[in-house]
């Protein structure tokens, strides 16, 4: 366990913020992660709870989430089925989604995290607040690096536009309730018997959780057929390099990818209907 140096809890963002520019002093939000880090050399923490980060609200047509919003928060707000509710709930148990925080889990960027995957079909942005101000980043640029995007300032909220089409999480995993060796969201808007737009995102097959455009690409505007997936597919993963681990070696993965990637896309289009 992460032994603390000092703890603080500001009740404002600029107090927060004016914290973080100390050295070895980061944020804490869920304390999943960060507390039971024992490599972590001691810090001090700024505790993120009172600065009224956890709400969910609608922003013109866009809901704003808040930093410090729970995954068990999304999954009781949107209960029901909605396509956040499910992605969050995949994620981890109760206990789980009752500590991380939709900050935590996007600044750590966790390849297999439903969450983030589904975030990123739905084209969400990240607000970030830092010293020099205030700036708005799409989640699947700071998901690549979020250490450059954050520096020592904060991830306040996740903007998500209220989508059209079908979505859909396909998911293979050594049991029902383990974590996912291979995960896919997809997102299908329709246009007649064509896919006016096409939204992919792959967990388990890079170190972060990865849009895959060059697929999006290939299947904008054509009618959507398990060859023309395939081939795209294909064509994408060569450029990929998943690793072999306990969960599933390289060529397992690869595999999965093809399979989930044509389910997840099925099932977008027929909710999307
Ligand atoms: C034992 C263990 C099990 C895990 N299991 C899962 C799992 O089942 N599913 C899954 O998807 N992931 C899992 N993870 C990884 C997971 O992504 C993180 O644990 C979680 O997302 C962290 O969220 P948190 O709110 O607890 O953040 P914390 O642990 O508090 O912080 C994590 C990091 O993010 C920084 N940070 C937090 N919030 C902000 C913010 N708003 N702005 C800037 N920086 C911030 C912290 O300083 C720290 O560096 C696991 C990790 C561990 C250690």
């Amino acid at each position: 366990m992460m032994h603390v140096k000092a703890y603080h809890r500001p009740q404002t963002l600029e107090e927060a913020l004016r914290l973080l520019q100390s050295e070895d002093t980061v944020p804490l939000a869920g304390g999943q992660q960060l507390l039971g880090d024992k490599q972590r050399e001691a810090k001090a923490v700024v505790d993120l709870q009172a600065l009224g980060l956890d709400r969910i609200e609608m922003e013109g047509e866009r809901l704003r989430i808040g930093a410090m919003v729970r995954l068990q928060q999304l999954v009781n707000t949107f209960y029901g089925g909605a396509f956040l509710a499910e992605a969050a709930h995949r994620d981890g148990p109760l206990t789980y989604r009752n500590a991380v925080t939709v900050g935590g889990a996007i600044v750590t960027h966790d390849p297999l995290s439903c969450l983030l995957l589904g975030l990123l079909v739905l084209d969400a942005e990240v607000e970030v607040q830092r010293s020099d101000g205030a700036r708005t980043v799409a989640l699947d640029q700071l998901v690549v690096d979020p250490a450059h995007w954050v520096q020592r300032g904060l991830v306040t909220a996740v903007m998500v536009p209220l989508q059209m089409g079908g979505t859909a999480m396909t998911v293979v995993a050594r049991t029902p309730r383990d974590r996912p060796t291979v995960a896919v969201a997809a997102r299908v808007v329709r246009r007649g018997e064509a896919c006016a737009e096409v939204r992919l995102a792959w967990g388990g097959v890079a170190p972060y959780p990865l849009r895959a455009y060059a697929v999006e690409r290939a299947l904008s505007g054509q009618t959507l057929e398990d060859a023309n997936i395939e081939a795209a597919v294909d064509r994408a993963a060569e450029a990929l390099q998943p690793r072999s681990d306990f969960r599933g070696s390289a060529e397992y993965r690869r595999a999965m990818l093809g399979v989930l990637t044509r389910r997840a896309l099925w099932e977008a289009w027929s909710k999307a209907a």
